[in-house]
């Protein structure tokens, strides 16, 4: 047990407003700073505090974090708990039988750990083979970071754990603690190979986006890939591939892959490489604005579009924005298919809603002929979102009537 980590006389106590009480009884994971009412001191970053409701009584242990609008992480509820490392070993092996069964042989990375979802606020948790990519989101876990390190190598056993660090955590975690990204146990290179489906990808774990790849797209790459026989296959936003690999092995005519960024269809190259089953479906790839592309560019037409951007609202005043972008994007591909044509459009927006996701790319199918949605999916079993704000992704398909 950690000293630090027992409830102590003096443990901060913390009393929020009414309304915020419901919402933790709720189950919400987040106080914010406005909706605290009463603290018997300022607390330090990353301490336990409890909140005690009107009446007195014990309603939440959490993590008090003074340097974020999110001032309170919610831990548990209920009867008081001690957060030692029983309590921690305990979400660890939740969030491992949570995801007992989803995966066989053929699919070595996916995601362990997903935050306030799997009760472990503000921290991710992501295996590519036998790597561990940790990332904090939140300053909370400094002062606990190498007590945590512990109980993933007891539960996990990896060879590597590598860590990433949300850009506004990276200063303080340095200064304070001394703490930078890297691989912090173990030894791992920067990429890392695993299977995905019996396809065999990179992960950029040290220096890549998010934990190095695109791991919440994993069940909608297989929806594609039953979607792709036969079609001409247009990849926006395409990342390191992922999605025209998937298409490739369901027997697409042709694949065509942009991006912006060569870094991204560098890793694409080598992912098909890494695949050499794929080079018998052609392949080409376009390094341009995809946005420019879609709306002005060649007049070529394709029979499937996958259109998965990065985030567009990372702020609640982008949202309108976001919405309007998204609405165009889908116009702009709803265009280049042809008769018969499928669209798959996604959003990782956590601040545009499905309900406004869908209604733009629907608005713009409207537009350009009758459509039929042949599905639509939200959050896969390894990345569950358990309140509202974690609701990040959406994903459509529908095919233009032919
Ligand atoms: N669909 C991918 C993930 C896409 S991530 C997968 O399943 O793995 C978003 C991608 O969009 C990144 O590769 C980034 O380089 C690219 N990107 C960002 N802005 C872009 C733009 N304006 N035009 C084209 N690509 C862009």
């Amino acid at each position: 047990m950690n000293p630090t980590d027992t409830p102590r006389p003096s443990l901060l106590r913390i009393r929020v407003t009414a309304k915020t009480e419901g919402i933790i009884r709720k189950g919400h994971p987040w106080v914010y700073s406005d909706s605290i009412a009463y603290l018997t001191r300022e607390g330090d970053i990353g301490e336990l505090a409890a909140i005690y409701d009107k009446n007195d009584k014990f309603l939440a242990l959490g993590l008090f974090d003074p340097l974020s609008p999110i001032r309170f992480r919610v831990l548990h509820t209920g009867k008081p708990v001690r957060a030692d490392r029983d309590f921690w070993i305990n979400r660890l092996r939740a969030a491992k039988a949570t995801r007992s069964g989803l995966f066989d042989e053929r699919t070595n990375a996916h995601r362990w750990i997903s935050g306030e979802n799997d009760g472990v606020p503000g921290l991710v948790l992501d295996r590519y083979d036998s790597v561990l990519v940790l990332k904090l989101y939140s300053a909370v876990w400094l002062p606990r970071l190498t007590e945590f390190l512990e109980y993933l190598q007891a539960e996990f056993a990896p060879t590597a754990i590598v860590l990433r660090l949300s850009r506004n955590i990276q200063d303080i975690a340095l200064s304070r603690w001394g703490v930078a990204e890297g691989c912090i146990a173990g030894a791992t290179e920067n990429l890392v190979v695993f299977r995905e489906n019996g396809i065999l990808m990179e992960a950029e774990v040290i220096k890549g986006q998010k934990t190095g790849f695109y791991l919440d797209q994993r069940d909608n790459r297989s929806r594609v890939e039953q979607l792709a026989k036969g079609r001409d296959v247009l990849n926006a936003f395409s990342f390191s591939g992922g999605f025209s690999l998937y298409a490739a092995r369901g027997g697409a005519r042709s694949i065509t892959d942009l991006d912006i960024s060569k870094h991204a269809l560098d890793s694409a190259a080598r992912n098909y490489a890494l695949n050499p089953w794929a080079a018998a479906t052609p392949h080409e790839t376009i390094q341009a604005d995809a946005f420019e592309w879609l709306a002005n560019g060649p007049k070529r037409s394709f029979d499937l579009i996958v259109c998965d951007p990065p985030s567009m609202a990372k702020r609640e005043t982008d949202r309108a924005g976001a919405i309007r972008a998204y609405h165009s994007l889908a116009d702009a591909c709803l265009r280049r298919l042809r008769p018969g044509g499928i669209l798959v459009a996604a959003s990782c927006s956590a601040h545009v809603n499905d309900g406004e996701f869908f209604g733009a790319v629907m608005d713009a199918a409207a537009k350009n002929g009758p459509v039929t949605e042949l599905w639509s999916a939200d959050h896969a079993p390894d990345h569950p979102a358990t309140f509202p704000e974690a609701k990040y992704l959406k994903c459509v398909a529908l095919r233009l009537s032919a």
